[in-house]
């Protein structure tokens, strides 16, 4: 069996990417900004309810393509582009799959979840924005949303972060995740599309090759990805 990726490995996984692409250790990450500087071809577009996305590559690794579902919220989408990143970066034995949430979840999704929660929230980052007031006795709504804002991560992801870094408190994570985080957001004046789906049909990378068409003709689903891996490989 594969032992599970610590959360330092991580951490250091998620400091060395952002290194590779010229981020420093602590800044929010703009992903797509991310994707097109690594190359990775992304297509936004509807996938069935439980899935997240799906990643691949050529076999020479040359060329690197991620689907995400824009049914997602865009918070939970930047997510998912950090878990794909590491099966692309750092998967020992990359299977293809689609990353979804209904499955009991195999150790390579949960590694894949604990990179794409450090390299989005890194913990240096996180705790420069938090008052010191605060770190001592409990972060307020205030901050957490803040934070959400900052890092444009789902609320869900940055309770758990926080929780992970114990920064909250377990008694209070049920009773926080349960906020009508858009009703707050909006309240405390806040942009909401970080808690909305969209980016339908949004197309990132410049191939202008046989790849862009294929995503563009819808000829790459869930079901036809292995069919694009080998037309792409095949093709070149
Ligand atoms: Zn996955």
């Amino acid at each position: 069996m594969t032992k599970r990726l610590l959360k330092e490995q991580a951490a250091n996984l998620a400091l060395r990417l952002r290194i590779d692409a010229g981020l420093n250790e602590n800044e929010p990450i703009h992903m797509k900004g991310l994707l097109l500087k690594l190359g990775v071809l992304t297509r936004y577009r509807p996938l069935s309810e439980t899935a997240y996305g799906l990643s691949l590559q050529t076999s020479d690794k040359r060329h690197k393509f991620m689907l995400i579902n824009s049914n997602s919220t865009r918070g939970r989408q930047h997510f998912t582009a950090a878990h794909e990143l590491f099966h692309l970066y750092f998967d020992a034995s990359p299977t293809p799959h689609v990353c979804r949430s209904d499955v009991e979840k195999p150790q390579s999704e949960r590694d894949a979840d604990t990179f794409a929660s450090c390299l989005l929230m890194p913990a240096q980052g996180i705790l420069g924005e938090v008052p010191q007031t605060e770190l001592k006795t409990a972060i307020s709504v205030a901050t957490l949303l803040r934070l959400e804002q900052l890092f444009a991560v789902s609320h869900e992801a940055m309770v758990y972060r926080l929780r992970s870094l114990s920064l909250i408190a377990e008694s209070d994570v049920a009773k926080l995740l349960n906020l009508a985080i858009i009703d707050v957001a909006r309240a405390n004046g806040y942009d909401v599309s970080l808690y909305k789906s969209g980016n339908e049909n949004v197309t990132l990378g410049d191939f202008g090759s046989n790849a862009r068409k294929l995503f563009e003709q819808e000829k790459i689903s869930e079901g036809h990805y292995f069919e694009l891996l080998n037309q792409i490989s095949g093709g070149e």
